[in-house]
């Protein structure tokens, strides 16, 4: 069976006479629960919740390892740092990617690193983490990184990390799940900000982890209920109604995000553009190894802050906003966050899953509105 056909019935009970396809979402804060441990499968509301099962079981079965769901993207990545690194002890290096996404980067520089744990960074492009991994505990990838879609070679880093002993732990958040899978090329873990194309629909916030053993799995899941970062049922519910069209989605996302970036390099206004889809562009050796689908983002880079936000204007269908990977296309002046080394003018745009052609010639106008 392929993944598109696997992502719509991914997570399902067995089908019932009288019973919809997705149970709806079990609101509970406790469970009616009598006698002795063990003897119900649901007891209170921050140690579990049907509705996660069933959205976990899902994500399982798509990454190939148990998933534990969380409330955020950053709950995901504070439960890998938390459950691998000892601060203080003997296994208390990570290996950061040094163009990731700046929020996991701040996290470990601040909170982590302040409780001595060592943050080793390096760039993404080149496989450049690997020569910091003597005596490491964790090699953090991210590819394609967010924002300026670089790639490592997920498969051979594992290789190079587990050959030291060391952990590897993919934020598979740009690609998705069926856009890569980090698990089958040898990391330990892959987790996603859920809040981005997993489920692509710009209403909520969710988190997962999904780990190559069981073990690591269920120290994230006991991690969740002791430190509480437990996702709203509601959210994990519209996560996996929605998750059964994530490869419909991403299909029309990546033609769009394609033609969009075939589009940019031919226009003056554009000084560089970068879509790990375009045979030309310095990510696709090792992207088109790794990648089943190259995502919705295409970044580009105008002339400076003036023409980017005239752009930003211009643009009818494209909504001024951060994150991606929804169904609206968006667009955002990347650098007005601070945080990434990336130039002024710099645009994520985030292909959405509207007509190709009229996101094409929106695009087209816009910049024909900013050379006038
Ligand atoms: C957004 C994002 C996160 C954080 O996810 P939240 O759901 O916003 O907490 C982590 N990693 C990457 C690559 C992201 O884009």
């Amino acid at each position: 069976m392929r993944d598109g056909t696997r992502v719509i019935r991914a997570g399902l009970p067995a089908t019932s006479q009288g019973e919809p396809f997705l149970p709806g979402p079990t609101f509970a804060g406790t469970y009616a629960f009598s006698g002795d441990l063990g003897t119900s499968a649901y007891t209170y509301g921050r140690y579990h919740n049907p509705t996660w099962t069933n959205f976990e079981r899902a994500l399982g079965e798509l990454e190939g390892g148990p998933a534990i769901a969380f409330s955020s993207g950053m709950a995901a990545v504070t439960a890998v740092l938390a459950v691998t690194l000892k601060p203080g002890g003997k296994d208390n290096v990570v290996v950061m990617p040094s163009d990731g996404y700046y929020g996991a980067r701040a996290l470990a520089e601040g909170y982590f690193a302040s409780r001595g744990v060592e943050v080793r960074k390096a760039r993404t492009v080149g496989n450049a983490q690997a020569a910091l991994l003597e005596g490491a505990t964790l090699l953090w990838l991210e590819s394609p990184t967010n924002p300026g879609l670089d790639a490592c070679d997920l498969a051979e880093l594992s290789q190079l990390a587990h050959r030291r002993g060391v952990l590897v732990a993919v934020d598979n958040t740009t690609a998705t799940v069926l856009g890569q899978k980090p698990l089958d090329l040898g990391a330990d873990f892959s987790l996603s900000s859920d809040s981005k194309g997993l489920t692509g629909h710009d209403d909520l916030m969710l988190g997962h982890v999904a780990a190559r053993e069981q073990a690591w799995a269920d120290k994230l899941q006991a991690f969740r209920t002791q430190q509480g970062a437990v996702p709203g049922p509601m959210e994990v519910w519209l996560a996996h109604r929605s998750l059964a069209t994530l490869e419909v989605r991403l299909e029309r996302q990546c033609r769009t995000a394609l033609e969009v970036a075939r589009q940019l390099v031919a226009r003056a206004e554009v000084r560089s553009v970068r879509y790990p889809g375009l045979p030309q562009d310095p990510s696709h050796a090792v992207a088109s190894k790794q990648m089943l689908h190259y995502g919705p983002i295409v970044s580009f880079v105008l002339e400076g802050k003036e023409q980017a936000d005239g752009f930003l204007k211009a643009c009818n269908i494209a909504v001024s906003a951060t994150s991606f990977g929804g169904v609206h296309s968006t667009a955002e002046r990347r650098a007005r966050w601070g945080g990434d080394a990336i130039p002024p003018g710099f645009i994520r745009f985030s292909a959405g899953c509207e007509d190709t052609l009229d996101v094409v010639q929106d695009v087209s106008q816009a910049l024909d509105a900013i050379s006038r």
